[in-house]
């Protein structure tokens, strides 16, 4: 990484670095990572929790020193009377950083692992039926029992699984590095480092998919088929689950002795470390880890799971019209993922997401275990579509893939231009907004005020909702559990818009005002 050279600059009074220290925390965390993350940058254990300082202008609330009113106690306490003063009390603030940090995290970390184990469950044993689930682990047992029930059905990963896993992590790492791309720059992170990533992601991606391809051609006539993976599902979601929580101590670890950069530190909690990370942008041996566990592994994995599942259904059914839509969709999705992956290097996963169980295990274990269960669901639950229905889903799927694209479009290169570029045939309308790193140095940044960034200000969720709708919607409505992602999406999602725009509202402060009262709906135009 390299210290970005910043613009030094005079004028109006600048945000204390106290108020800055809120603006990368975890946005969408499961749990509230906000006073964590500002504990962590003062260096600070459990026992020196205190609230930050309140004082106007030096507000870690306050946006900005024009406007002192945008704190995280403020936000919180907006509307409801005595709130803000019954939070302050410190008997209260110890119980919610011990529930924010301790239990919701070991709730968390706990059982989570086992939901992959579920969807597993229900379509392999219980015909796709989520109802089934339950009645069979939990009718008459304890929720712990019929657990450990289920895990009982899970066998330990044979051989053959180990070797493909290991196989296929080895070949992405090599491929991180040996493949051509040119170096691209990451956002400046709270500490003003700018990290560097090579941008081969899209031929990795068309290598790794050919190559599957190819090797499924050329094994066939030998007895060899990927459906090995689908087969042995269990054995792979248990490899992957142990790899990952092993995986996230070391990098709990290496961030505690070793890490990569000065985003790095411990909140004196160390549940809460292993769940939120100790570093921002680890790297071993000179391997970007969010890159590979994200990238290369979580997405890439997704796109080959679903290729798996096609050809199951293939090798059981022959040509599924429900199946083909659903596949096609997710590759398209997956291909535009790939093409703009030096983009994805400035989104929320990236930029606030500290390398820990939270967004690790994720993309190890979520991904490939939630992300394609519609297609694992559709293999052993065969729907024909016709073609209208078939032509409806796919279409309407690939225009909502196309405007989430032109929307994380948008916003790259109006950044990536300085404004100096057309949105949609227009010079875009901009806010420069003013925010300052932790070391008080001012840096600006961009706001699109226009495009789908003027329809609202989380429009781009609308279409990634519709887009996985389009490729659930083919196993049509015999379960629930083919809409268990869109359903997982639409809560992350909304959740998402009030995280962002409170992480915005105080990295930007009144910029952020400015832009809220031009585009005052988070993600649905008129209605949210
Ligand atoms: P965004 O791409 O929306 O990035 C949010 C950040 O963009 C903000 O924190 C802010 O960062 C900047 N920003 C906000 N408003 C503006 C604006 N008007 N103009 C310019 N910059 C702005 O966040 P996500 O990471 O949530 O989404 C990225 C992509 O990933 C989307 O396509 C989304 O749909 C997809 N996604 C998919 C998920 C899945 O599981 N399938 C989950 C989440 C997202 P800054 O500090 O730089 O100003």
């Amino acid at each position: 990484m390299e210290a970005e050279k910043s613009r030094e600059r005079t004028g109006p009074t600048l945000r204390s670095s106290k108020s800055s220290d809120k603006q990368h925390n975890g946005e969408e965390n499961m749990v509230d990572t906000a006073e964590a993350e500002q504990l962590i940058r003062q260096g600070l254990g459990r026992r020196g929790m205190r609230r930050p300082d309140p004082s106007p202008g030096r507000s870690a609330a306050s946006g900005s020193p024009h406007d002192s009113r945008a704190g995280a106690g403020d936000v919180l306490s907006e509307g409801i009377q005595g709130y803000g003063r019954l939070t302050q009390s410190p008997g209260l603030q110890r119980l919610k950083l011990f529930l924010n940090m301790t239990v919701s995290p070991i709730l968390l970390i706990a059982f989570v692992p086992n939901l992959v184990i579920f969807i597993w469950f229900s379509v392999v044993h219980c015909d796709g039926s989520y109802w089934t689930m339950l009645t069979k682990l939990f009718s008459q047992r304890s929720i712990i029992t019929g657990i450990a029930d289920m895990w009982r059905l899970v066998n330990t990963p044979s051989t053959p699984v180990i070797s493909i896993l290991t196989a296929y992590g080895i070949y992405a790492l090599v491929m991180m590095r040996l493949l051509p791309g040119k170096m691209v720059k990451g956002p400046v992170t709270p500490k003003g480092n700018v990290p560097v990533y090579k941008d081969n992601g899209f031929v990795y991606y068309l290598l790794t998919l050919s190559l599957f391809w190819g090797l499924t051609y050329i094994l066939r006539p030998y007895g060899y088929s990927p459906s090995i993976i689908y087969d042995r599902f269990d054995e792979v979601l248990f490899a992957l689950n142990a790899f990952s929580l092993v995986f996230c101590l070391f990098l709990y670890l290496k961030g505690l002795f070793a890490p990569s950069s000065t985003d790095s530190g411990s909140s004196g909690n160390i549940i809460f470390d292993y769940y939120w990370g100790t570093e921002l942008y680890p790297r071993i041996l000179g391997f970007d880890v969010k890159l590979f566990t994200n990238c290369r592994f979580g997405m890439m994995g997704w796109a080959l799971l679903v290729c798996v599942h096609a050809v199951k259904s293939y090798e059981l059914h022959g040509f599924v019209d429900s199946m083909f839509v659903s596949v096609a969709l997710q590759l398209i999705y997956i291909t535009k993922f790939f093409w703009w992956e030096a983009g994805y290097m400035s989104t929320i996963d990236i930029m606030v997401d500290r390398a820990g169980f939270y967004i690790c295990w994720g993309c190890l274990v979520y991904i490939p275990g939630l992300y394609t269960s519609p297609t694992f669901y559709m293999v052993s639950q065969p729907v024909v579509l016709g073609l209208p229905l078939a032509g409806l889903f796919l279409i309407t799927g690939a225009l909502a893939i196309w405007v989430n694209y032109e929307a994380d479009m948008q916003k790259q290169m109006v950044r990536g231009s300085n404004g100096n570029c057309l949105v949609w045939g227009r010079q875009p309308e901009l806010i420069h907004a003013r925010y300052c790193l932790e070391n008080g140095q001012e840096k600006e940044s961009l706001l699109l005020a226009s495009g789908w960034w003027g329809m609202a200000r989380h429009f781009h969720y609308v279409p990634e909702i519709t887009l996985a709708m389009c490729w659930s919607l083919p196993a049509l409505f015999y379960n629930i559990l083919p809409y268990s992602y869109v359903i997982f999406l639409v809560i992350l999602l909304v959740h998402r818009t009030f995280r962002d725009d409170e992480k915005c509202a105080r990295k930007y402060g009144s910029f952020w005002q400015q832009y809220c009262k031009k585009v005052p709906h988070k993600m649905v135009p008129y209605l949210f």
